[in-house]
């Protein structure tokens, strides 16, 4: 069969792997750190990046592994790329393509609108590294244009941007990221392993995500993927890390030898050669065992979550209910151009009477659970203003949605009578 007539949701169980030696339908676990070679020649071989077919080729399970390779072929083919690269976290994700793109002295522009660690990553740790993160007053190409300089080597936004909801209008970002030569970079862990959004398909170049949400889907484990949709040229003579010959791998120029997936091979020989963001075989067959679910899980998530945005709207106590499913929401209209299947599994709203109701209506519910994370089978409360964006100044809170009396909803699997009873009860604790 080939690959091209196959589904999502076909593909989340079956790509990337089939029945190995063993006949195992299920996918094996390798918790080895290393693979012996056959002779001297086959390590020198893969120690030159030469793989060949039907040969092993890994080394380390710092660069590879085989049940993380399972893992990485399923996210590629389910974001539409030509490769993906596991990691430990989406925060390492996200430092592992910055770090494989940029050195000190060059700058990206990106979207304000950013999740809470990110948000450190960019301004704080990033400028330590002499990489400028610059903040456009919005998501708009217009805004975005105005920061690009000679020194800028990539445009950066996230897709329904946490917890701000936006939906980025690709075409036109692809077409500013076009315009100079430089990727379009898009955080997809909200498009939900690309069964909500496949940004690739709109013209971004490279796809961050956090597995540790809707991927893996169970509150049980980190991870990160970085798919190279390989539409790229890293050959325009802006990216030195590619057209040079290569310091760490005695003269390899990545852009001649490995084309379209140079971006991802780069990711693995030296990002994660050298900075260590490796994945545990052990996490990546959790988060396998959580795509097997993707598209079910989340049909559902949407559809609990659109079902309690509505019904708080009806709430006396309650105001300012976000979500890209309600046709009030500003973003409503890209929602429906660039998102299928749903509008996502988060919403926000706002306790009225401000911050102190707000933590008190927290602090009363039972059965969601109050904490930093989003994407578990069970229902998850944040208040951001306190925790995930609390690093940020006031201003910078508010231009972002956070507002003093903002809680984030992340819905679950529960039965949503029960949902609604807790939220009433912690309503009316706190009257
Ligand atoms: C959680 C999250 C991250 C960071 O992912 P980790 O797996 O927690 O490191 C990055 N971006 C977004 C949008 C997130 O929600």
């Amino acid at each position: 069969m080939s690959k091209k007539t196959l589904h999502f949701e076909t593909l989340m169980v079956h790509a990337g792997y089939q029945p190995d030696q063993n006949n195992s339908r299920s996918i094996p676990i390798y918790p080895t750190t290393a693979y012996t070679f056959n002779n001297a020649e086959h390590g020198a071989d893969l120690f030159n990046l030469d793989f060949k077919e039907g040969v092993s080729p890994y080394i380390y399970t710092r660069l590879n592994n085989p049940t993380n390779a399972v893992f990485e072929q399923r996210m590629a083919a389910l974001e539409g790329g030509v490769a993906a690269v596991a990691v430990a976290s989406g925060q390492s994700a996200q430092m592992t393509t910055i770090m494989n793109i940029m050195k000190c002295g060059d700058n990206f522009v990106t979207s304000p609108y950013l999740y809470g660690g990110t948000y450190n990553q960019f301004f704080v740790s990033f400028k330590d590294l002499g990489i400028e993160a610059r903040k456009a007053a919005s998501d708009s190409a217009e805004d975005m244009e105005k920061l690009i300089d000679k020194n800028t080597k990539a445009l950066y936004t996230e897709n329904i941007g946490n917890p701000f909801f936006n939906v980025p209008d690709f075409e036109k970002l692809a077409a500013l990221a076009q315009k100079y030569e430089i990727p379009l970079i898009v955080d997809n862990t909200f498009g939900c392993g690309g069964y909500l959004c496949q940004p690739i398909k709109f013209g971004a170049n490279i796809v961050v995500e956090s597995a540790t949400k809707w991927i893996g889907g169970h509150g049980n484990s980190m991870g990160g993927v970085i798919v190279d949709g390989g539409n790229f040229n890293w050959g325009n003579g802006k990216f030195p890390k590619y057209t040079e010959p290569s310091e760490g791998y005695h003269g390899l120029v990545f852009w001649e030898k490995f084309g379209a997936a140079a971006f991802a091979m780069r990711c693995v020989a030296e990002n994660l050669r050298d900075m260590g963001a490796a994945i545990s075989p052990f996490n990546s067959w959790l988060l396998c065992q959580g795509l097997e679910t993707l598209s079910v899980r989340v049909d559902k998530m949407c559809q609990n979550t659109l079902e309690i945005a509505e019904w708080l709207q009806t709430l006396p106590e309650i105001e300012g209910v976000s979500y890209l499913g309600l046709p009030n929401n500003k973003y409503h209209a890209l929602a429906k151009k660039y998102l299928r299947n749903g509008f996502g599994c988060v919403l926000t709203f706002r306790v009225k009477g401000g911050v102190k109701q707000t933590v008190l209506f927290i602090e009363h519910l039972e059965l969601i659970s109050h904490l930093t994370n989003i994407g578990d089978v069970r229902t998850l409360i944040t208040h951001p203003a306190s925790t995930t964006h609390r690093q940020m100044s006031e201003e910078a809170q508010i231009a972002a949605g956070v507002y003093p009396n903002l809680c984030r909803l992340s819905l679950g699997l529960e039965h949503l009578d029960d949902v609604k009873e807790d939220i009433l009860q912690a309503l009316k604790a706190i009257k």
